[in-house]
């Protein structure tokens, strides 16, 4: 695949070709120039191979020259590789998200090229056909055998084959066609490798839609029509059909031939999903996320990159990979945290989604039953349309939610179910009905300390006690995964007592369900126990075929499950999460617990939700139980508003971290010390950050908040320019950080 250079390292045959530059993915890297040897012929785009200090790079051809160099020590590319180029549109969009989050270039190519032996050349395949279209052989010297004949005959009937199959269909050994093809009877050819992706079928049948979903699907297939930019919200309640919605789009989207990426939040977790989308297209989408093997992410890449995969379903990094020609971007759950990436190159994927639209002049969907305030925003000033869906779809209404005060309807000592919520419970199950108990905390208790002393347990690595897993016997961080035998006695005091559990975690509250229902099939569902595909689609069936009478899990149950028989939810804690010290926790807690509710009644008969609390009064608990969105967001809006927080202004943050507190310190304080000033911008920090120490590194916080018509990537830039830190010391770039 590559041409090879004779005199790379004989500056008398230095060639002065034309010169341009070439980034490779490395993290630090931006494009470097290189020359062309006269005979070569590149473009833009392509891939090639190069050398970079002692090493042999691959990279892409950025662009021109950037003349940063003196031409005479330049060295030259070594060959062109044969994949399809880089698309235009992609590289346009490396150097937006580049500039835009603060990261290298070479960084941001990296996620597009994360698969490293994508670009050697595919295994090649053969396959096998008569030389003579009659398959007569003139030469009487040749023996005919009986299997000699059958192969010949095969051959005759069919297209060219592979051995395999030669060998399945005429009982003949590889030694049969090997001698057919030395007597020159049979001739060997090599075959691009088929791929391994069929094209979508796009005359299945569609259900039946409502008149709402059909005007929905009408206005989103509109916009996919219209080819150029748009964004378009999908705004529809919990059940309302917004899949079956956005899958009309996407087919609009096929049938110009361009190809479709679709974004989800957690792919793992989505076999529900997976098995709707390979019912409505017919074939197997390419998938893409961490848990994909080596040798399928390699197919997959070059099928995406040579458009023969036209239908991809990945998680954020699914966005960077160099689609051939991509039509149509939806994210689905578009509010959900886990479309940003928090390490590397830190970047939100439903904006990113909304640059790589824009750029490539197509039409980006983002559905969602509780939309971020940040689209919210953009759909207010006008910059995303929207369509909505008011009402679960068929018999299937929305459930009724019901606060429950803990302080006046207490559990027993030690418990956490309300006897209103067991009640509750035992008439769910006497229907025949499944039901779902919500606590967003895994293990069996979030602080474990010594009853004697006092002692807790905490991480030696991070800020943050250690959860107690009794099913394991171990304590364990939940920020750094470190883990440690649960002990017999106190390290600190001696005391041989039993440590003591404080508070709830999952494993506790199906202690307290066992012991409560002993009749009744449960299961827990957290990531602890349902960490791969393979057991999440397993639990998934459980719940579905009715062997669950009782679901008690974390966040994971959030999802977009949907189990027609699950008709009462129990949000054991409603205040978790709300007293977080961000400006998010309200957004957040309302969005997880209106996901949660909606996995209530979605079949046929009506749902119940129970939210107890111990503060009823809280404005996010009772937007959800009155089920208004839009008080709820109007509140928070104006709160972000005061703040000056976004979607009014806009903020980054500043996170200065390393392994010695006083070299983080400061650093900081001279950070601290260039912070800009003037109108419209506001520095907050260096403050601890929210774990002021994460995997043994101290971590400082500065937030930046400014107005919108502030350049703040260029004022990040030129501050930090003009402070040095120890190389010790990391400084990095999140802009619209998260939490704040
Ligand atoms: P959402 O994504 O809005 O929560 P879904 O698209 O998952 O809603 O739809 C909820 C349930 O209703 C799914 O089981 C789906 O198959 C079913 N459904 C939605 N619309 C239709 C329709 N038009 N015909 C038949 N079933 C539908
Ligand atoms: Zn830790």
């Amino acid at each position: 695949a590559i041409s090879g250079n004779l005199f790379d390292d004989d500056p008398a045959f230095q060639v002065t070709g034309e010169t341009i530059s070439v980034l490779p993915p490395l993290p630090l890297a931006g494009p470097y120039d290189y020359l062309v040897p006269e005979g070569l012929n590149v473009q833009p785009g392509d891939f090639v191979e190069i050398p970079l200090g002692r090493q042999t790079q691959r990279g892409v051809v950025w662009g021109k020259a950037k003349g940063d160099v003196d031409p005479a020590k330049l060295r030259e590319i070594y060959g062109v590789l044969q994949v399809p180029p880089m698309a235009e549109v992609t590289r346009k969009f490396i150097d937006w998200v580049s500039a835009y989050t603060m990261s290298p270039q070479g960084a941001v190519l990296r996620m597009a090229m994360s698969v490293p032996d994508a670009l050697e050349p595919p295994k090649p395949v053969f396959r096998f056909t008569l030389a003579q279209p009659n398959g007569e052989s003139t030469d009487p010297g040749i023996r005919m055998t009986p299997p000699r004949k059958r192969v010949m005959a095969f051959l005759r009937d069919h297209p060219p084959m592979e051995q395999a199959d030669i060998m399945r269909e005429t009982g003949a050994g590889a030694s049969v066609i090997k001698g057919l093809v030395e007597v020159g009877i049979v001739r060997r050819l090599m075959v691009a490798p088929p791929s391994p992706f069929n094209p979508p079928d796009l005359d299945i049948p569609r259900p039946h839609l409502s008149e709402a979903q059909e005007h929905a699907a009408n206005e989103l297939c509109r916009k996919v029509a219209d080819d150029g930019f748009s964004v378009t919200l999908l705004d529809g309640v919990t059940g309302s059909g917004k899949t079956e919605v956005y899958f009309e789009a996407i087919r609009i989207a096929l049938e110009t031939g361009k190809q479709v990426v679709v974004l989800l939040p957690e792919i793992a977790l989505s076999a529900q999903w997976l098995q709707r989308f390979r019912d409505r297209f017919g074939v197997e989408p390419a998938l893409w996320h961490s848990e994909v093997g080596q040798a399928r992410r390699r197919e997959t890449w070059r099928a995406v990159a040579d458009g023969s995969a036209r239908l991809v379903v990945g998680a954020r990094s699914g966005l960077f990979l160099p689609y051939a020609n991509l039509g149509l971007i939806v994210v689905d759950e578009e509010h959900e945290h886990a479309f940003k990436q928090e390490d590397g190159v830190i970047y939100h994927a439903r904006d990113m989604a909304v640059a790589r639209g824009h750029i490539g002049a197509i039409p980006v969907i983002l559905a969602s039953a509780t939309p971020s305030l940040e689209t919210l925003a953009n759909v207010e000033a006008g910059r995303y349309g929207t369509v909505e869906l008011s009402e679960r779809h068929g018999v299937a209404v929305l459930p009724s939610v019901e606060i429950v005060d803990i302080r006046q309807d207490r559990p027993e000592r030690q418990r956490w179910i309300t006897p209103t919520l067991k009640k509750r419970l035992a008439e769910t199950f006497a229907a025949g009905e499944q039901a779902m108990l919500f606590l967003n905390r895994r293990g069996y208790a979030p602080l474990t300390l010594c009853r004697t002393c006092g002692h807790r347990f905490q991480c030696p690595n991070c800020t943050a006690w250690l959860v107690e897993h009794r099913a394991w016997g171990k304590l364990q961080c939940h920020h750094c995964g470190y883990t440690a035998k649960t002990p017999d006695t106190c390290p600190a005091c001696g005391a041989e007592e039993k440590l003591s559990a404080c508070g709830p975690g999952v494993e506790r509250l199906y202690e307290e369900a066992v012991e409560t229902f002993p009749q009744l099939r449960i299961e827990v569902a957290t990531s602890d126990n349902i960490a791969g595909p393979k057991a999440a689609a397993a639990l998934i069936d459980r719940v579905h075929n009715h062997e669950v009478d009782l679901l008690i899990g974390t966040q994971i149950l959030a999802k977009g499950y949907h189990f027609p028989m699950l008709t009462l939810v129990g949000v054991v804690d409603a205040d978790l999460g709300l007293a977080g010290g961000d400006l998010r926790a309200a957004e957040r807690s309302y969005q997880l617990m209106t996901q949660v509710a909606g996995r209530a009644g979605r079949g046929d008969r009506p749902g119940t939700v129970l939210l107890q609390t111990a503060d009823p009064s809280n404005r996010v608990i009772k937007a959800i139980a009155a089920g208004d969105r839009d008080a709820f967001n109007e509140v928070e809006l104006s709160q972000r508003l005061t703040h000056g927080m976004p979607p009014h202004g806009r903020l980054a943050a500043l996170i200065i971290s390393g392994k010695k507190e006083n070299e983080v310190d400061e650093a900081a304080w001279r950070i601290g010390r260039a912070a800009p000033r003037g109108d419209g911008i506001m520095v907050l920090g260096p403050a601890p950050a929210p774990l002021s120490l994460l995997r043994g590194r101290y971590r400082r916080r500065f937030l930046i908040r400014t107005d919108k018509q502030v350049r703040l990537q260029a004022m990040i830039h030129d501050w930090l320019a003009k402070v040095k830190t120890p190389s010790s010391v990391r400084v990095q770039i999140d802009i619209d950080p998260y939490s704040f």
